[in-house]
């Protein structure tokens, strides 16, 4: 059995509600006067990008973004024609592509800005840019001091009519870093770059800098547009206050093997977990190949009988094993490893803590043998069928 991932596994899948995904968007949609971009990178943080992508245009959200160009081209070649912008440029990339399907390119330096403008005039075309300034995660952007003469060059290229500057944007270090905006701050900085483009003639359409938190807990970086990624999918971004988002991945599997051992009892390599008493031990049959984290070993829990119970022992590439003490359960019983947390099941943030990780990596880590299912909107489709 495969799905465009691969070969699935007949005995898990991800069950990705799309209504969730739709009462996100709203609620960032409401909770800002600013247009909502839906950051669909790595397929959506890995629930299907066009899926999340039609479902948050449907739900408030105007415009679409990926890291790279190869994501942007193929929203459009599942028909998505929204606004999108794609920020990670290739050091030797072809731009004709892109800016022929209409894709909007970031550029944080001069160079960049050249290979763009070369590339649109091969195309015969405009190509939309959004500068990007640094303002303190130092990773893509220019820095405050180059800053003037970048501009100065976007300008020059938008009169030869190779680009136009269509947005000026950065990225925050931390979602909770803007506040407040004192001297030195990415708002600080993000303005002074604004008065300096705007000095340079400059007349950009929109100018955007939030990530998830910012746009739900710091309205003085919400400008035009705001970018949430993880809060489209769930995940409360801001670990001081929830704002009512729903997880929506709900990650399902199946006991393979049940059995009963005595008192003593090591589980899995190294025998790094020894039973305390009599126990029944349940098969999972995912592991770390399906994104199932390695470095949760020893803190992880996961569903089973409707409750809680540990992983026991290590986690191992296809499988690990939950210890389900005196309760009984039967191969073929379900087991969530993650989901809303409605329930009281684990939630993708506690699988982050076990990992000591970010629930990004958790939710973009649920790996290729494993299907997504579709629910929840009159649009739904599955890419792979549901045994579970
Ligand atoms: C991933 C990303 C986002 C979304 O951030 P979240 O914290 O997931 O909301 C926004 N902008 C850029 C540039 C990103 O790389």
């Amino acid at each position: 059995m495969t799905n465009e991932r691969g070969p699935v596994s007949p005995h898990a899948h991800a069950e990705v509600d799309l209504a969730a995904v739709a009462h996100n968007t709203a609620l960032f949609a409401e909770r800002t006067k600013a247009s909502v971009i839906a950051v669909v990178k790595a397929d959506g943080f890995g629930h299907g990008a066009a899926a999340v992508a039609r479902t948050a245009l449907d739900s408030g959200a105007d415009w679409l973004a990926t890291a790279t160009t190869a994501e942007s081209l193929r929203l459009r070649a599942d028909g998505i024609t929204a606004p999108t912008l794609s920020w990670l440029l290739g050091p030797v990339e072809d731009f004709r592509d892109p800016i022929s399907a209409g894709i909007d390119l970031s550029a944080s330096s001069e160079e960049q800005l050249a290979r763009i403008a070369a590339d649109a005039s091969l195309a015969g075309l405009t190509a939309a840019v959004h500068l990007k300034v640094d303002t303190g995660l130092h990773r893509a952007g220019a820095l405050l001091p180059d800053w003037p003469e970048l501009v100065r060059r976007a300008r020059d290229l938008e009169l030869g009519g190779s680009i136009r500057i269509r947005g000026i944007w950065s990225h925050l270090r931390s979602g909770t870093d803007a506040t407040p905006p004192s001297v030195g701050s990415p708002v600080a900085i993000f303005e002074e770059a604004l008065v300096a483009a705007r000095r340079a003639g400059l007349r950009p359409e929109v100018r955007h800098l939030a990530n998830s938190v910012a746009a739900l807990a710091a309205p003085e970086t919400h400008y035009e547009l705001v970018r949430p990624g993880i809060g489209l999918y769930g995940v409360e971004p801001d670990p001081r206050q929830a704002f009512g988002l729903r997880g929506a991945m709900t990650l399902r599997t199946r006991l393979a093997l049940t059995k009963r051992v005595p008192a003593g009892s090591g589980v899995s390599y190294e025998h790094d977990y020894v039973t305390d008493r009599e126990s029944n031990l349940g098969l999972v049959p995912l592991g770390y190949a399906d994104g199932i984290p390695f470095t949760a070993t020893g803190r992880a829990e996961v569903w089973v009988a409707g409750r809680r119970h540990p992983v026991a022992g290590r986690i191992a590439m296809n499988q690990f094993v939950v210890d389900l003490g005196e309760h009984i359960a039967e191969p073929g019983d379900e087991v969530i490893i993650f989901g809303p947390g409605e329930r009281g099941e684990p939630t993708v943030t506690d699988w982050a803590r076990w990992a000591r990780t970010v629930p990004h990596e958790i939710l973009i880590g649920v790996g290729s043998r494993i299907s997504r299912y579709y629910v929840g909107a009159p649009a739904a489709r599955e890419d792979g069928p549901c045994h579970v």
